[in-house]
């Protein structure tokens, strides 16, 4: 039985105030009820990350870094390595979301080492994978998500795959307001998921989590999650609002 997990994504969003305001408006105004059975985390900006995850200490929200480097420490000017994040108490890393690899110029190379650092360093990653929107035209949804899923697991044994969470977002939905209908997010996790079990085995494709991103709002939420194989919720614009965040947890749970 896979725990439903939401996790909020504020991207480069929030000051020294509003990152604590809403992270605080998150914890009240959650979850006694769903917090019990949803996982939940937030993910703000490397700068607020210490101040967040403290605001949050008492409370069962995770808090997850939007990225990590591949080496633990060194002449990486400008670089935030995974046991530094760990140190802060951060629980969860982003590796390979969409911006980074359509904005930054990631690769599946470059996150295939993230991911490893991430678990190398102790945090749980969340694998991001989605095809664009002409991909998605021609009919290339599994190839690339094939193609993302191969190259940033490889080399990775099946314990350390299962600390992964699987993150499908379109690209074509993220920021733009389409989402996905819920048959073509459960098609395509249904995908993932039977290819997780052809690359690994049974019980770490029943057990690994895969959460659609891209426009998820309160009201779409709940048919999203309503689907067998979507797991949670990978939230960007709606996280940045304490309300939305909490009424997405809540269909979820
Ligand atoms: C995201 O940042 O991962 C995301 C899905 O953003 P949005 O919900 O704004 O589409």
């Amino acid at each position: 039985m896979r725990k439903p997990f939401v996790a909020g994504n504020w991207k480069m969003n929030t000051d020294s105030h509003t990152s604590i305001s809403l992270a605080e408006s998150i914890v009240s105004g959650s979850l006694e009820t769903a917090g019990q059975s949803v996982s939940v985390a937030v993910c703000p900006p490397f700068v607020y990350l210490q101040a967040v995850a403290k605001a949050l200490s008492a409370s069962s929200i995770a808090v997850g870094a939007q990225d990590i480097y591949i080496e633990s420490q060194g002449a990486f000017t400008g670089e935030i390595s995974a046991s530094m994040l760990k140190d802060i108490g951060c629980t969860y890393a982003l590796c390979g979301h969409s911006e980074r690899r359509h904005v930054l110029g990631e690769t599946d190379e470059l996150i295939n080492k993230k991911v490893t650092a991430a678990i190398g360093g102790g945090l749980l990653p969340i694998l991001c994978v989605g095809e664009l929107l002409a991909e998605r035209e021609a009919s290339r949804t599994n190839e690339v998500v094939t193609r993302q899923i191969k190259n940033c697991l490889a080399g990775l044994s099946i314990e350390k795959v299962s600390a992964v969470t699987i993150a499908y977002e379109p690209v074509w939905a993220i920021g733009t307001g389409l989402t996905a209908t819920p048959q073509q997010a459960q098609e395509a996790h249904d995908f993932v998921r039977k290819l997780l079990l052809q690359m690994y085995d049974a019980q770490l494709a029943e057990e690994i989590r895969i959460l659609y991103g891209g426009s998820v709002k309160p009201g779409n939420a709940g048919d999203l999650m309503a689907e067998q194989d979507i797991d949670g919720l990978l939230v960007g614009g709606a996280s940045l609002s304490a309300d939305d965040f909490i009424a997405i947890i809540q269909a979820a749970a």
